[in-house]
């Protein structure tokens, strides 16, 4: 027929019905390819695995979609939730020295984290802004640390942390979340050659008006974050993923977005305890006997209310 044989690829990006399929030649360099798509293949994301067929030029068509080994959504304007992204292995989430952050804060981003299936990175940016001790914040972080979540300090506005960052990412897919000023678009200039933003934030740009919605790219990651470097790892970014929250997440699935918790789930003495001082609460037990942090357990009471709220 008109198209080649069936071949892998993953979805770098997507304009309405055209894709963008990244793809490992022979040769070993990737290439990327127009593609459209079989009529009966919806809702394909960025970082989406697929099997498509090249047609005589760069171009093709996408045939098949590879099962999800995990998703990113978020709510669309009728407040659906959509997949934005697929395929990630981890979520960093970004905090900064300055100005400091909410214990709640981190909470937050982790119970968000945690309900995606998606394992949570902690990176602290602007170490440089850190007073030598770093008293109250790493002390805050230690916390973390201890319920097994890895922690960078890093700063983009130097080299600290850097290595331990690309450590961190080789080989995965990763993405970057947190409150604006942090630092990501920052650290993401330090990972990436110039040329790759530049070609990302082009044609994003260039097909705005005729699709739009802006959506996810999936960039190359090279070693060292510098061009013509072998693949280190892939970086998965938009500004819709960057504001990565907690939608519409029930009672349930913010107690079970705090780790420690989990053990003492379902071991209350009543079935419906809210652990809202009920007699018997597993959780509260678990405070009182030092095994649950009490600033843990108030950030989830006060996290629930304010979903609750929302
Ligand atoms: P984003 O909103 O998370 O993408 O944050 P930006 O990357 O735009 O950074 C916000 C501000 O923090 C900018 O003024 C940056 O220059 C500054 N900044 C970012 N990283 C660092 C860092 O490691 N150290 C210091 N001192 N400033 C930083
Ligand atoms: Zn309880």
């Amino acid at each position: 027929g008109e198209y080649g044989p069936e071949r892998g690829g993953r979805i770098a990006a997507h304009f309405g019905r055209t894709l963008e399929v990244e793809a490992l030649g022979d040769d070993g360099e990737f290439s990327r390819h127009r593609c459209h798509l079989r009529a009966n293949l919806e809702g394909l994301v960025t970082g989406d695995r697929v099997i498509w067929r090249a047609a005589s030029d760069s171009s093709g068509v996408v045939v098949a979609r590879g099962e999800r080994e995990s998703v990113l959504e978020r709510p669309d304007a009728q407040s659906q939730m959509r997949p934005v992204a697929a395929n990630l292995d981890q979520i960093l989430i970004v905090i900064a020295a300055e100005p400091v952050p909410h214990p709640n804060l981190i909470d937050r981003y982790l119970v968000a984290a945690e309900n995606t299936g998606i394992p949570p990175v902690i990176v602290l940016n602007k170490s440089d802004l850190l007073p030598a001790t770093g008293g109250e914040l790493r002390a805050l972080l230690s916390r973390y640390a201890m319920l097994g979540y890895p922690l960078i300090e890093a700063s983009a506005k130097g080299d600290h942390g850097l290595d331990a960052l690309h450590a961190q990412l080789r080989g995965k897919t990763s993405v970057f979340v947190g409150q604006s000023g942090v630092g990501k678009s920052s650290l993401i200039d330090r990972l990436l050659p110039e040329e790759t933003l530049r070609i990302g934030a082009l044609s994003a740009d260039t097909r705005k008006g005729k699709h739009t919605t802006t959506t996810a790219r999936l960039y190359p990651l090279p070693e060292n974050g510098e061009r013509g470097r072998p693949r280190e790892g892939d970086l998965i970014d938009s500004p819709g993923i960057r504001e990565f929250g907690l939608w519409h997440l029930d009672e349930q699935q913010i107690a079970d977005g705090f780790i420690e918790f989990r053990p003492f789930l379902g071991r209350c003495r009543f079935r419906d305890c809210r652990h809202r001082g009920e007699p018997g609460c597993a959780l509260l037990g678990a405070v009182e006997r030092g095994e649950i942090h009490p600033e843990r357990f108030a950030s989830f009471q006060r996290i629930r209310d304010d979903v609750a709220n929302a």
